[in-house]
């Protein structure tokens, strides 16, 4: 059996694992300091600590599970890295560079059963979760990407946005949020972490309920059950009232605002009607939400949407300001590269497996 990854233990799990073999809480937090203050990239670099501890945790864990597999840098300074599961799955992270720092996206899930009829994630049905380790793994790989460059640079926002449905993934997901907020840590803010969701109202209400206190994003798309059961067909299990009802629950409870994520498809949802209906929508929880809107990214198999035309896109923020809605438009990263979550996975498999017909026929 493979060794599990030690980043996918909280510093609480990782004191109470030292603390049943006889170690105080201050060799967890030391172990805790040398993997996400010094950033170590073995067990035996772990010099502040005792050698017979670093003994034990290294019979027991690995530290890298991902390997990289493939890389693409884009001319905005978007990374994007295909990593390679010790299963031979790939998945996807990618680094934003931003005005306001340094964002990660984080993939959940080999593929995802949500399936939204304009998403490349979707196209693959979830194989697995991915673990709290192998979410947390990630973002270290960025870290230490950027470790490498020598320049100072850290990781300060994290979007859970990546391949997956996130509170599908519940448990690996929330533990992943504990050790990257952990201030002893890499303490990236609770306000700088966001999850994502195409909407699962149960799962919102627990979210709401957790000690975790991020932010979330609502994957809207639709402000009527007609149009959204047509292009999410999760709506159909659960409706918008429902949806609704959940992300007021949040709000509540949270005291926190919502943001609403909304893509933008060529005459299927970004008519002048369709910005009406979504007004009307949130117009009662103006005070507690944004509405961000998101430019397609066109995706190959799904070649029934287009992009938005640009007239279209400001028509439609028009109408959503002069009812008094927050609303941005996405700035998008890494266009050149295959940006869309789970394209660069999707493409590299198609290329993989083509290349394997070559070496076959060859
Ligand atoms: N499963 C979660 C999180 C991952 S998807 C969710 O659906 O919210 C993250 C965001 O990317 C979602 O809002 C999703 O709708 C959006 N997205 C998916 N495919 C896209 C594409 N081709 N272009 C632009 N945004 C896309
Ligand atoms: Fe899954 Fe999100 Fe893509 Fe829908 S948009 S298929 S929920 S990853």
């Amino acid at each position: 059996m493979n060794k599990p990854s030690i980043y996918g233990l909280t510093l609480e799990q990782l004191t109470g694992w030292l603390g049943e073999r006889g170690y105080s809480k201050f060799w967890a937090t030391l172990v805790w300091e040398e993997l996400y203050r010094r950033r170590v990239t073995d067990f035996e670099r772990m010099t502040e600590v005792k050698p017979e501890i670093v003994q034990l945790l290294s019979e027991q864990f690995v530290m890298h599970t991902l390997s990289e597999h493939v890389k693409q840098e884009s001319r905005d300074g978007t990374v994007k890295f295909l990593l390679r599961l010790q299963d031979g799955n790939l998945i996807e992270t990618v680094l934003m560079r931003q005005k306001y720092g340094m964002s990660v996206c984080v993939t959940t899930q080999v593929g995802c059963n949500i399936g939204c009829s304009f998403c490349a994630s979707g196209l693959i049905k979830k194989s697995r979760d991915l673990s709290a380790g192998e979410i947390v793994e990630q973002l270290m790989n960025v870290q230490l990407y950027l470790d490498q460059r020598g320049q100072d640079e850290r990781v300060t926002h994290t979007v859970v946005m990546g391949i997956g449905e996130p509170l599908d993934n519940f448990e690996h997901v929330s533990n992943f949020v504990r050790i990257i907020k952990d201030h002893k840590g890499l303490a990236i803010g609770p306000k700088r972490i966001t999850v994502s969701t195409s909407g699962l109202p149960e799962k919102i209400k627990e979210f709401a309920d957790s000690d975790l206190q991020v932010h979330l994003a609502i994957s809207l798309h639709a402000a009527t059950n007609d149009l959204r059961t047509r292009i999410m067909k999760i709506n159909r299990a659960f409706p918008i009232e429902q949806l609704m009802e959940a992300v007021d629950y949040y709000v509540e409870r949270t005291k926190r605002r919502v943001m609403f994520e909304y893509i933008l498809l060529k005459d299927v949802n970004d008519r002048r009607e369709d910005a009406v209906e979504l007004a009307r929508l949130i117009a009662p929880r103006r005070g507690s939400s944004s509405i961000n809107l998101i430019p397609y990214n066109p995706v190959d198999e799904h070649s029934q949407y287009q992009r938005s035309e640009q007239e279209s896109i400001v028509a439609f923020y028009d109408i959503l300001k002069k009812n008094g809605i927050n609303c941005t438009v996405r700035l998008e990263h890494g266009t050149d590269i295959d940006a869309a979550c789970g394209q660069l996975r999707s493409k590299q498999m198609k290329k993989d497996a083509a290349d394997r017909k070559q070496v076959t026929a060859g």
